[in-house]
């Protein structure tokens, strides 16, 4: 047994047995810093589901780590994980370089501008790794696998190209919608300054049904909607 929850993967819904069972912890463990792990959220999950988008979720931990909102504990991360990550891999130190921008930002909202640099990220991994935490705390919530479509919006995300003072703008207002709108819903987690994420039913005829909303190191929120599919029960859990 699994702590109250049916032995099916978070993922893919597969009847998990003793052997096949393991757990994956949601969001992944690399993002919190040693001295923080505790009370952390974990779901069952097959061995093909565990830990099989690592590398996706590392490039998450290094875009997230990275960002100049992020608290002291994600900026030790980025120093001591992210980077680390980033310089034994070639490709990815390359790739970085030849599309880092610098940028000045306003950061304390004083109108001072500092520079910092902005860079590219690979939306596919991103988007991966982001859908996986979703489901699995979908899974630690609703106890059922989620089948559906997961659509998934950046606030930290800037625009650097022709239009950009159009696009920034309009990133600005939704930045400030969503954190009005959920600023009165209850935030789960056991160790919020590393993670938290908020859950929001939405009105019918939207599309999507339900939003959830993470937040990592106090700073950098990543909003994903939600839209289950109806009837959308696996073959193993319509028989569990
Ligand atoms: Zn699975």
């Amino acid at each position: 047994m699994y702590q109250h929850l049916p032995n099916i993967c978070y993922e893919c819904g597969i009847l998990l047995n003793q052997e096949s069972l393991t757990k994956e912890h949601v969001p992944p463990k690399c993002f919190f810093p040693k001295n923080d792990n505790f009370s952390l959220i974990t779901v069952p999950s097959c061995i093909e589901h565990n830990g099989g988008k690592s590398n996706d979720d590392e490039h998450l931990l290094q875009i997230i780590s990275l960002q100049i909102l992020a608290n002291e504990k994600g900026q030790n991360i980025a120093t001591s994980k992210a980077v680390k990550g980033i310089l034994r891999n070639k490709k990815r130190t390359k790739s970085l370089a030849s599309n880092a921008t610098l940028v000045y930002v306003d950061e304390e909202k004083t109108g001072q501008l500092k520079p910092t640099f902005a860079f590219k990220f690979d939306e596919f991994k991103l988007n991966n790794s982001v859908s996986s935490i979703c489901k699995g705390l979908y899974y630690h919530q609703f106890h059922k696998v989620f089948n559906g479509d997961i659509e998934i919006y950046n606030e930290f995300q800037i625009s650097l190209d022709d239009d950009s003072i159009n696009k920034n703008q309009e990133y600005e207002k939704n930045r400030i919608l969503i954190k009005k709108k959920f600023s009165d819903v209850e935030r789960k987690g056991k160790n919020q300054e590393i993670f938290y994420y908020q859950i929001m039913k939405l009105p019918k005829g939207l599309g999507f049904s339900l939003a959830i909303r993470l937040c990592f190191y106090e700073g950098i929120g990543i909003l994903a909607f939600l839209q289950e599919k109806k009837n959308s029960n696996s073959m193993q859990s319509r028989l569990h």
